[in-house]
């Protein structure tokens, strides 16, 4: 790697700061000079903001005026691969340079000097009594024999007052130490011995070895049936990564999975990695935003937003469970951290293994092409056998109104139970109902800021919008006609199905995870290893539980509701279903019991459920394929959604309307232009939100495209425009 340039006293530099102007500003080197990639502090107007050196100054402006950097920051300089990412990162996105720096610095207290903190850790003293609020600390120090924790960290973690863990220090019980605020990450260790992997296993290990240790970029669709060991395998390739003194970096789609993951990561390494998600506390960020740049990190298990951490030498990074949608950012800068992966991996020379039972389209097709390599594992590990998949078709059920449980899939419980076994219900929609109706007037209790139905959620005792978060108290009478007593819940949800199954099971220790029943991340991770461990026999869940748990006592999985993905007209809906419901299937059987997932559905001949039930799965990406090849959509199309949003409708649609008609720049593209239509969502938080969809040949420069259309018009400062390149839905 070249020198970073380095910019004497006096000398113009361009900075990029975190404001909302989407350009660079000149400013003039301050004393002692900076390095390129130095984070700056300057002055904009009456203020100090805080910047980043992007190069040499552009010049062109009375150098008398220009102001110099007023200090540069004790943080290590931004390498120049980071900042051609997030060049690169923002013309993919067509997002402004300043946004993607703001990702690039979510860490609190950025330029301030290193400062020391307390930490605690098991002493050498006995208490002079015990209680159990003492116990529970010991235990977690226990627990974790060789870490130390913050105070608040530690009584959290007892759960406990700091006042306890305050009364052990001042008996010696427990050790109290300063120590720097940042301080490295525990080493992993590689050489230690992982499990003894399979053939097949080995042979997809070696496969990403030795990409590896070529150490140049590339990408690996790791496809493996739930429960082959994909997680067994890319740890090979992390420890092959450490091997080689470079940092690994593990994405997780789902924070409440990162529990299980971190116990398999100590007991492969030794050791506990560096975590990045919006649980840690911001303590925690800062030091792993240092340490990952300083290589006092080398392994960091993190949310999408990982992606923008500083690393030295980044080696490898693995997105597991690849194909899910919570990859893709829906707020501010619209990115999907799968290809953001890639993009990084490119410009560090990394490898991306992107690990998933059931690939996203995108990454099939990028394998079938040869773009990305392909590894698979085709059968679990051990005796665990795929699951059997069957359908009930519940037109033939005798069901009573508000009962969704089949006789069918009720007996197959009551034997599972009987066996000892669990067995789970899945349902993918959280509270107690999905609509309250008005049984007087047929008024649907809707939010008052958004285009959705409130849904009770009887555990809180509220109604709650999906969409913006609001709750309010659910009324005596209905707010469109005033009649009494008529409001009405229609259709299930979680917890309703909860009261069915007390009825149907009333000696069953039932649990039922769903993310808002929650206080806190914690909690949840707890309840999932309590629940694993045989703390309940019958499981209710959202699509929290699809999410890679393993539950090895589960050998039935009931899907309640097969039929509800499969609504609408979204082209993506068919994918969406296949891997969620495959995912879902995956839990059932996976230790040395065979599992058994069935479908409740009232069209089981579709296609779809007959391509979940069926084996073939490479036949169903084939026909997807072919649909999405036919339409002229990603992943054989390029698309954008254009999303026009403000507090009102006429002039939201007037801009959009303006949009439509001056097509130029997408003209010249061969782009088409559909819509203004209202968005998916029509209105959230007050905001009315009307979208147009941009379709363009797979090789149209369609970003460029973009931003000089965009760039036509003015946007009014009430409005918002906002592109969205690959949208989720089209
Ligand atoms: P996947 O990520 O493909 O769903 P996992 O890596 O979670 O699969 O493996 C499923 C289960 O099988 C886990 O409990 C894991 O520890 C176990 N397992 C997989 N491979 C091995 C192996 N080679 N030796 C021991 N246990 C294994
Ligand atoms: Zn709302």
């Amino acid at each position: 790697m070249q020198a970073p340039s380095f910019f004497e006293q006096g000398t113009l530099v361009s900075v990029l700061t975190t404001q909302p102007l989407d350009r660079l500003l000149d400013y003039k080197a301050p004393e002692g000079g900076c390095f390129a990639g130095a984070f700056v502090e300057v002055p904009l107007g009456p203020r100090l903001v805080f910047g980043v050196v992007w190069g040499p100054g552009a010049g062109g402006y009375d150098p008398s005026k220009i102001r110099a950097v007023n200090k540069v920051l004790d943080v290590a300089p931004m390498r120049e691969e980071m900042r051609l990412f997030l060049t690169k990162a923002a013309d993919y996105t067509v997002s402004p340079m300043t946004s993607m720096l703001r990702l690039a610095t979510r860490a609190p207290g950025l330029g301030d000097p290193p400062s020391m903190q307390k930490i605690y850790r098991l002493g050498e003293g006995a208490p002079d009594r015990m209680t159990p609020a003492r116990q529970k600390v010991l235990a977690v120090l226990e627990e974790f024999g060789g870490l130390s924790f913050t105070l608040g960290e530690l009584a959290e973690m007892a759960g406990v007052s700091t006042s306890v863990v305050k009364g052990l220090v001042k008996q010696g019980v427990v050790a109290e130490q300063d120590t720097p605020r940042d301080r490295p990450y525990p080493q992993l260790d590689p050489e230690m011995s992982g499990k003894d992997l399979t053939e097949a296993q080995a042979k997809a290990a070696g496969q990403l070895s030795a990409k590896i240790r070529n150490g140049d970029f590339g990408a690996t669709l790791l496809r493996g049936v739930t429960g082959s060991g994909k997680t067994e395998v890319y740890l090979e390739a992390v420890a092959e990564c450490l091997r080689a003194g470079r940092q690994a970096l593990v994405l997780l789609p789902e924070i409440a999975l990162s529990a299980e993951f971190l116990n398999r990561v100590q007991a492969r390494f030794g050791a506990v990695p560096a975590e990045w998600h919006s649980g840690v506390t911001m303590t925690e960020r800062r030091r792993c935003w240092r340490m990952v740049g300083q290589g006092g990190a080398q392994l960091v298990v993190g949310a999408r937003s990982a992606l923008f951490l500083p690393f030295r030498d980044l080696g490898l990074i693995v997105v597991d469970e690849e194909h899910d949608s919570s990859y893709k950012q829906e707020d501010g800068v619209l990115y999907n951290a799968r290809d953001m992966a890639v993009l990084r991996a490119s410009m560090c020379g990394a490898q991306v293994v992107l690990a998933s039972a059931t690939p996203s389209l995108e990454s099939w097709a990028n394998a079938e092409t040869g773009k990305y390599d392909r590894v698979d594992l085709t059968a679990r590990y051990g005796p665990a056998v795929m699951p059997d998949m069957r359908a009930i078709d519940m037109r033939v059920q005798d069901l009573p109104s508000n009962r969704w449980i089949s006789p069918a899939l009720e007996g197959l419980v009551r034997g599972r139970l009987a066996a000892g076994e669990q067995a789970m219900l899945f349902l993918n929609r959280r509270g107690y109902a999905p609509v309250t109706l008005c049984r007087a007037c047929g008024h649907q209790i809707a939010c008052d800021d958004c285009d959705a139905r409130m849904v009770e959620h009887r555990f809180l005792k509220r109604l709650m919008c999906h969409q913006c978060g609001a709750t309010k108290p659910m009324p005596q009478a209905c707010p469109s006609c005033g009649v009494e007593g008529k409001l009405a819940p229609v259709g299930p949800g979680v917890e309703r199905l909860a009261e069915e199954v007390a009825e149907l099971f009333p000696d069953t220790r039932v649990a039922v995870l769903s993310s808002d029943l929650y206080g806190s991340a914690r909690a949840l991770k707890e309840h999932i290893l309590t629940i694993a461990d045989g703390g309940a026999d019958l499981i209710i869940g959202t699509q929290l539980v699809a999410k890679g748990h393993n539950f090895p006592k589960l050998t039935l999985v009931g899907v309640i509701d097969a039929d509800l993905g499969l609504q609408g007209s979204d082209l993506r809906a068919a994918e969406r279903t296949f891997q969620l419901m495959r995912q879902v299937a995956g839990r059932a059987g996976r230790a040395d019991k065979p599992g058994l997932a069935v479908l409740q559905s009232f069209q089981p001949e579709h296609p779809v459920i007959r391509a979940i039930l069926g084996a073939d799965d490479e036949a169903f990406w084939r026909a997807e394929a072919a649909e999405r090849l036919a339409a002229g959509v990603p992943p054989y199309g390029r698309m954008a959604g254009i999303v026009v949003s403000g507090p009102d409708v006429q002039a939201v649609f007037d801009l959009a309307g303006e949009m439509a008609r001056r097509t130029a720049p997408l003209q010249k593209i061969g782009a088409q232009v559909f819509g203004p239509a209202p968005a998916p969502i029509a209105r959230i938080r007050g905001q009315h939100r009307v979208r147009l969809l941009i379709k363009a040949a797979k090789s149209a420069p369609i970003q460029t495209a973009l931003r000089q259309w965009a760039g036509q018009f003015r946007v009014p400062p009430s409005l918002r425009l906002q592109i969205d390149i690959d949208p989720q839905s089209f």
